[in-house]
C-alpha cells in the first residue's frame, strides 16, 4: 500500500496568503494554479504544461507550504509523501509504492503530488555505497516509468523538494520530467517580516514587540526558524499566564531556540 498521505482533508487549506515573501517563486507557480483550475483551457491551444516541478532550496524556506498552497489555490487534492519512505530494505517495495502512489493520484486528478526530499530515491544512479542502492534505482527507475507514462495534461503536476539538486540524476531533470526548477531562497529582512506577521496573525503582542527589529537581527534564520521563535515566545506568554507576547518572551525564545546550536543542521553549503 502507497505510504502517500491525502493531506488534511478537512483541515484549512493553506493558500498563498499564508506563504510569506517569495513573490517570484509565487509567480512562477501560478501558471500551474492556473492549470489546475482550467486544464481544458491548455490543451485546447495545444500549450504544453510542466508535469514536475523540483523547488529547490534550504530546509525550512518554505518548499512544502508552496507545494500546499499550490494545491489549495487551486483547490485540487494534495499527495505528499517523502523520498526516504520510497527506501525500502525489501527490493521491490519502493517500486510497488511508486506504483500505487500514480495509481491513486490518476484516481484523484486533477491533483498534486508532492515528493519531500526527492534526492533520497532520485540520487545519480550508480553512485550508492554498499547494499540498498540497487533497491533505490529500481524505485527511480520506475518513477520515471510513471511520469513517461501520464500524459502531459492528464491533471497530475509533480512537485518535488530538495536541497541537493547536485545530487540528482540527471534523467529526472529531462523534459517531460521535472523539467522546470524554481529556486526558494532564504528571506531577505523584508521577507523575514512577512513571516513574522503570518505567525502572529493569531498571537497578540505587546506595545514593546517591534517585528521590524526582531527581522533586523534575524539574518540566516529560514521560515522554520521564525515560526518556532514564535512559538517558544508564545509558551513563554502562556506560562506567565499572560495573554500577549513581551520583548521578554522573544528574547528568552531566542535563547530556547539555541541559534548556533540547532542552526548547525540548517546550514547548507
Ligand atoms: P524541508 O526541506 O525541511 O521540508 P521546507 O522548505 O519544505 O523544509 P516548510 O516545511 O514548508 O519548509 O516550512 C516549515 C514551516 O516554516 C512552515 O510550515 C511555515 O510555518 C514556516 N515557513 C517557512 N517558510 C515560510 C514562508 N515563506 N512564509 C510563512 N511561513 C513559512
Amino acid at each position: 500500500k502507497s505510504r502517500a498521505k491525502l493531506a488534511n482533508p478537512n483541515g484549512k487549506k493553506v493558500t498563498f496568503n499564508d506563504v510569506a515573501g517569495l513573490t517570484e517563486e509565487k509567480e512562477e507557480l501560478e501558471e500551474v494554479v492556473e492549470f489546475l483550475k482550467n486544464p481544458g483551457r491548455f490543451i485546447k491551444i495545444g500549450a504544453r504544461i510542466p508535469k514536475g516541478v523540483l523547488l529547490v532550496g534550504p530546509p525550512g524556506t518554505g518548499k512544502t507550504l508552496l507545494a500546499k498552497a499550490v494545491a489549495g489555490e487551486a483547490n485540487v487534492p494534495f499527495f505528499s509523501i517523502s523520498g526516504s519512505d520510497f527506501v525500502e530494505m525489501f527490493v521491490g517495495v519502493g517500486a510497488a509504492r511508486v506504483r500505487d502512489l500514480f495509481a491513486e493520484a490518476k484516481k484523484h486528478s486533477p491533483c498534486i503530488v508532492f515528493i519531500d526530499e526527492i534526492d533520497a530515491v532520485a540520487r545519480r544512479r550508480g553512485s550508492g555505497l554498499g547494499g540498498g542502492h540497487d533497491e533505490r534505482e529500481q524505485t527511480l527507475n520506475q518513477m520515471l516509468v510513471e511520469m513517461d507514462g501520464f500524459g502531459v495534461n492528464e491533471g497530475i503536476i509533480m512537485i518535488a523538494a530538495t536541497n541537493r539538486v547536485d545530487i540528482l540524476d540527471p534523467a529526472i531533470l529531462r523534459p517531460g520530467r521535472f523539467d522546470r526548477k524554481v529556486g526558494v531562497g532564504r528571506p531577505d529582512v523584508k521577507g523575514r517580516e512577512d513571516i513574522l506577521k503570518i505567525h502572529c496573525r493569531q498571537k497578540p503582542l505587546g506595545d514593546d514587540v517591534d517585528l521590524h527589529e526582531i527581522a533586523r537581527t534575524t539574518a540566516g534564520f529560514v521560515g522554520a526558524d521564525l515560526e518556532n521563535l514564535m512559538n517558544e515566545a508564545a509558551i513563554q506568554a502562556a506560562r506567565d499566564d499572560r495573554a500577549y507576547i513581551m520583548k521578554e518572551d522573544i528574547d528568552k525564545s531566542f535563547i530556547k531556540v539555541g541559534i548556533g546550536t540547532e542552526k548547525k543542521s540548517r546550514v547548507v553549503p
